[in-house]
């Protein structure tokens, strides 16, 4: 940590610094300039609260230098996690595909679609028990009967499930019946929930918040790896700017960036972004070409008849010809579309 100070800040200001830092353990390291001195403060072996420093006279600013996050980070464990969720791994040179509807909203209907996502290529079956919608006049989703349904489709399909956990109270529940754990977008920064999550025994899919730079999500992540779950795929799916042309914006630019920072998975959501099922495909090709591990996709029989983001749906063909084209890119991106074989 750095800590700048103000051009006339006096020699007492500094000593009262430097006695701060000190007396908190740390080392700190006065650096005289032509206009003003910066104390350079090391020897921390978490993270300093910058706050502790910035309200002392004579301090203009606060400079961190190291991040605030630690297991997820490169630094801490250089190479990639694989995350497993029954036979299917995420991180490694092949892709994964999530797919399946918003909501579950009936046996049929998750059994019959979850059998074409599979015939296509997807391996890991989504679906939302207990939904967090916008509005609580919205269908707020089968719950326990979902996580019912959701495990009988696994029994039936033999594949994975993955399901939201919207609140503590229900993520035990979530744990029991579902093989992957989702932390919705709205929840990311629900840190008991999060907290929880690291100790449900499950891996974890954490979505995005909509409002949260790549530190807050890293550190979201952080929550669940303090608690000793390493098994954290993160998602990237769409975030709010100005634009009105989507639901949300894509941010591609976190794919990259989170590659170099830190050694967890992560996959895209075009679905939620794009809000439109035209818009699907090629947000989801796309991410494949900027180095995405993996896709959730939401499929849905009958959009117009859909309990939840029927608007966003494409239909089992529309995934069909999707997953022809993510096999066909995932080779030229390097990657494997081994596990994405149509059964
Ligand atoms: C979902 O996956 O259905 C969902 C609610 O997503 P998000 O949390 O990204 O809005
Ligand atoms: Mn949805």
């Amino acid at each position: 940590m750095l800590i700048v100070m103000n051009m006339n800040a006096v020699p007492a200001d500094i000593e009262r610094v430097v006695e701060k830092a000190r007396a908190a353990g740390l080392k700190a390291t006065p650096i005289p300039g032509s206009q003003r001195t910066a104390i350079a403060i090391t020897g921390n072996l978490g993270m300093v609260e910058p706050a502790r420093f910035e309200a002392l006279p004579g301090v203009l600013e606060v400079i961190q230098v190291s991040h605030p996050y630690k297991l997820v980070s490169r630094e801490f464990k250089a190479e990639d996690t694989r995350v497993r969720v029954g036979d299917v791994e995420f991180g490694g040179s092949s892709l994964v595909v999530i797919a399946g509807p918003c909501a579950v909203e009936s046996y049929e209907q998750t059994l019959s679609v979850a059998k074409k996502v599979q015939a296509s290529g997807a391996r890991i079956l989504r679906g939302g028990a207990y939904k967090p919608r916008s509005s609580p006049y919205s269908f707020q989703g089968l719950e326990l009967e979902g996580l019912e349904i959701l495990a009988r489709v696994r029994e039936e399909t033999g594949m994975p499930v993955v399901t939201e956990a919207i609140g503590t109270d229900v993520i035990d529940a979530v744990a029991e019946f579902s093989d992957m754990v989702q932390i919705g977008a709205r929840n990311m920064q629900n840190y008991p929930l999060l907290r929880r999550a690291g100790k449900c025994g499950r891996p974890i899919l954490l979505k995005r918040s909509f409002s949260a730079s790549l530190t807050e999500l890293l550190l979201a992540a952080e929550y669940i790896l303090d608690q000793g779950n390493d098994q954290v795929v993160l998602c990237e799916r769409g975030i709010r700017t100005f634009v009105d042309h989507n639901r949300a914006t894509l941010d591609f630019s976190i794919i990259p960036a989170v590659e170099k920072i830190s050694h967890l998975p992560l996959i895209v959501d075009p679905s939620h972004a794009a809000g439109d099922p035209a818009k699907v495909g090629p947000l989801a090709r796309a991410a494949i070409a900027a180095g995405a591990d993996g896709l959730m996709v939401e499929v849905h029989e009958q959009p117009a008849e859909a309990l939840s983001d029927g608007r966003q749906a494409l239909r089992p063909e529309e995934f069909d010809r999707l997953m022809s084209e993510v096999r066909r890119l995932a080779p030229v991106v390097g990657r494997s579309s081994e596990v994405l074989a149509r059964s």
